[in-house]
């Protein structure tokens, strides 16, 4: 090799180290942007036995129980966890104090090009339905889900049976289908970094794939938990509801959020009354949580 292409090989050799240097900057290294939490009822007040959402806690109390889809800000993008509903299915169930989920985030000014992702924390019909209208209503979507949970409901035979097919959602299901293999359509293997101060946490229990987001604030690690509780003493008392697919992974699920976030304070479960009602209230039926 004569001098002059063996410059140009050290050359770009350093070129491409430097680059490299560039692009491998631990993310713990970047400042993380906070990103504020939002609760959106789309429906509901229901009522249930405590017992239901507490493990055999309380068959003689009941409990009223809300049905919501959180909404992420951050400083560059929007993100959503679940999609609520489908209007067709909502109509079919009159379903109580229901509102298309599009038009309940529209309220506190959520745009439909503003959504970069909606994280799906699992395929039950009231937190994957709002797929008949998610990927139309935010164009630049991209949707995540668990594969664990994706094969179950398109694929294992199980779930076709009564007691799982009365939460499935067979519209919304096919509606992922036909994103599957695009990009708009992340069918996750595990924990994933879907951004900077953004990570989906697989935690199995009350569905075989359910998944939380962790989201850095200004108060510290949030987990939006969705179903992984679906009440706040959920966790705090160590207790799952009684709607339960793999009680030893719950949990595990259990210990896993705990460690996560900054405080027991700062898990959001999937149902709990107190989300509505116990937090400044930011438009109708949105409070904002961190
Ligand atoms: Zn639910």
């Amino acid at each position: 090799m004569d001098q002059e292409r063996r410059d140009f090989v050290k050359g770009a050799g350093a070129a491409v180290a430097t680059a490299m240097a560039a692009q491998v900057t631990p993310a713990a290294a970047q400042p993380k942007p906070s990103y504020e939490i939002y609760a959106a009822k789309y429906a509901g007040p229901f009522m249930s036995k405590l017992a239901f959402l507490l493990w055999n806690q309380g068959w003689d109390q009941d409990i009223e129980r809300y049905y919501y889809i959180w909404v992420v800000k951050g400083p560059t993008e929007t993100i959503l966890v679940d999609t609520g509903v489908g209007v067709t299915m909502a109509a079919d169930r009159k379903l109580t104090g229901y509102v298309n989920p599009v038009d309940v985030a529209a309220r506190i000014g959520v745009k439909p090009t503003d959504v970069t992702k909606v994280i799906i924390s699992h395929m039950h019909w009231d937190h994957v339905g709002g797929m008949e209208m998610f990927p139309k209503a935010y164009p630049k979507a991209t949707f995540y889900v668990q594969k664990r949970e994706y094969d179950f409901w398109t694929k294992h035979p199980v779930a076709k049976r009564k007691i799982f097919a009365g939460t499935a959602d067979p519209l919304a299901y096919k509606v992922l289908q036909d994103l599957e293999g695009t990009p708009r359509l992340v069918i996750a293997d595990g924990d994933l970094t879907i951004g900077n101060g953004l990570e989906i946490m697989l935690g199995p229990g009350h569905t075989i794939g359910t998944q939380s987001l962790a989201v850095s604030t200004a108060k510290g690690t949030a987990v939006v938990a969705s179903d992984c509780a679906h009440l706040a003493r959920n966790i705090k008392e160590d207790t799952p509801s009684i709607l339960i697919t793999d009680l030893i992974g719950w949990m595990q699920t259990y210990d896993k959020v705990r460690a996560k976030a900054s405080s027991v304070d700062l898990c959001f479960p999937g149902h709990d009354a107190g989300m509505l009602l116990n937090y400044p209230k930011v438009a109708e039926d949105i409070t904002r949580l961190a």
